[in-house]
């Protein structure tokens, strides 16, 4: 499916000259057909790699309740509905118009992601050429010229961006994801890994997969609890330590890692018995640079004394701040207790890692961020964000596009991170910004 950007904007702004230099190649091809060319307002556009369609909405009088122009606006109003994108046009040389205020209102209803977008700019200054339409709310605009070509290459670029991301991803089949949460069972020797195991699939089921001859390095074992179905990714180390084997295997730092890059959500094992160790806290660093979700289990909580409690507490507080994005549960694996509420942070934090964070939604959610609290000028240039989009899953990605991101710093980033947490309450998941300048 090519993505779709229509053109919109009143008439003589340019977008047939746009339309034109965007489908190029087969514009000489039909050049010569007299009558066809008149009527053409669908076609095939490429930049690299990437195909488009685009649609040109010819002139458009949203108001028009009959005639030829009621007409164009319906057809218009057609072409912005079936868009991915919709690139507003708008005259530099002219400036504003009360039209391009209705166009404006006519598009917001719409719910379409817009780019605004500055025409007639060559040889004209951004601030001169812009300054007019800011008042139309829709942010920094584009600036191009039609005519000439310029900024013509940087704009399809991104709203091939911006349909991209608004489409649901076809490589990651949401069916078979949404139906089984992989999940990895990871820590240290004897935190009480293959104890969870049994409690949450059942002795037999584990003794069955105890069998010898069955090493392979990972093998996946289906189980339901309450309703939802898991994948365990289980290494082989995890699965002979069953009843029928002793420990024959150490702790495999690859093992790990293998089944942490295989799973959707890792359950991170610590024993509440002992204090947090180097151990402990290399698996968290893999898990956290993994971008896989994450819950943390403290096992062994049954038993322990008050004094116990508190100090394993301050000591998880101390060692692995870094996972504050994470749920920690108290359990007991051999008590099988506090497992089910560990199993609800599961569902939930694969929840949030494959969460679909819609371009307009995320958009807002960062001009939100920008009226909060702006990024610092670096010398005399403030970064610009202009949108963001998702960029992956199993960690969502926020990309942000903008001009001058190279001077957005650490602090602001978190900043950034933070607000986009919040916003779509994403607990359990690392949540990746990436920056993409423009010119
Ligand atoms: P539309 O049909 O309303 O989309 O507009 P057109 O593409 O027909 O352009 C209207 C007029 O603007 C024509 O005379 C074009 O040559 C002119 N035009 C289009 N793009 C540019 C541009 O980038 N710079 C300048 N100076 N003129 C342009
Ligand atoms: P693994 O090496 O991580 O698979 O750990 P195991 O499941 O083999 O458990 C190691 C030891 O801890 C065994 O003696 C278990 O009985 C014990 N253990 C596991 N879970 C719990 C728990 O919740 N409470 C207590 N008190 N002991 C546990």
């Amino acid at each position: 499916m090519k993505p779709v950007i229509a053109l919109v904007g009143r008439p003589n702004v340019g977008k047939s000259t746009l339309f034109n230099r965007l489908t190029r190649s087969r514009d000489a091809l039909v050049a010569d057909l007299p009558g066809l060319t008149r009527d053409r307002h669908y076609g095939e556009g490429r930049l690299g790699e990437r195909p488009f369609l685009v649609i040109d909405t010819g002139g458009f009088e949203p108001v028009a309740k009959e005639g030829i122009m009621h007409e164009m606006a319906k057809q218009t109003k057609q072409a912005v509905a079936e868009a991915d994108v919709v690139i507003f046009i708008v005259d530099g040389r002219q400036g504003m118009t009360p039209h391009d205020k209705t166009i404006t209102d006519f598009l917001r209803k719409s719910g379409r992601q817009v780019m605004l977008v500055v025409n007639k700019a060559e040889g004209m200054k951004y601030t001169s050429v812009t300054a007019d339409f800011y008042e139309l709310g829709m942010g920094d605009p584009y600036v191009i010229s039609a005519a000439h070509g310029d900024g013509v290459a940087d704009l399809v670029e991104e709203a091939l961006d911006i349909a991209f991301a608004q489409r649901p991803s076809e490589e990651e089949e949401p069916e078979v994801a949404g139906k089984h949460i992989k999940l990895a069972i990871v820590g240290r020797p004897n935190v009480g890994k293959s104890t969870l195991i049994n409690t949450l699939l059942g002795e037999e089921r584990v003794i069955a997969f105890d069998m010898p001859g069955t090493t392979r390095d990972s093998i996946e074992i289906p189980f339901e609890r309450d309703g939802r179905h898991y994948t365990l990714i289980d290494t082989a180390g995890i699965r002979r330590r069953g009843k029928v084997f002793e420990a024959i295997e150490k702790f495999s730092v690859v093992k790990t890692l293998q089944s942490i890059s295989e799973a959707n959500v890792v359950l991170l094992l610590l024993d509440a018995q002992q204090d947090i160790s180097e151990q402990d806290a290399h698996i968290a660093g893999f898990i956290l640079e993994s971008g896989r979700a994450l819950v943390v289990g403290v096992n062994k909580w049954d038993g322990l004394d008050r004094d116990r409690r508190e100090a394993i507490k301050m000591d998880i507080e101390r060692k692995l701040n870094f996972l504050s994005f994470a749920k920690f549960h108290f359990v007991s694996a051999l008590q099988a207790s506090g497992i089910g509420p560990m199993m609800k942070s599961v569902n939930a934090a694969y929840a949030a890692a494959m969460a679909n964070l819609s371009t307009p939604k995320l958009t807002r959610a960062l001009i939100e961020a920008v009226e909060h609290q702006q990024p610092r000028r670096k010398g005399s240039i403030r970064p610009k964000m202009r949108y963001a989009h998702q960029g992956g899953m199993n960690p969502p990605v926020v990309v942000i596009h903008g001009n001058a991101l190279e001077g957005i710093d650490a602090n602001y980033k978190r900043f950034l991170e933070k607000h986009f947490r919040e916003t779509f309450s994403l607990v359990g998941t690392p949540l990746r910004i990436e920056l993409r300048s423009g010119k």
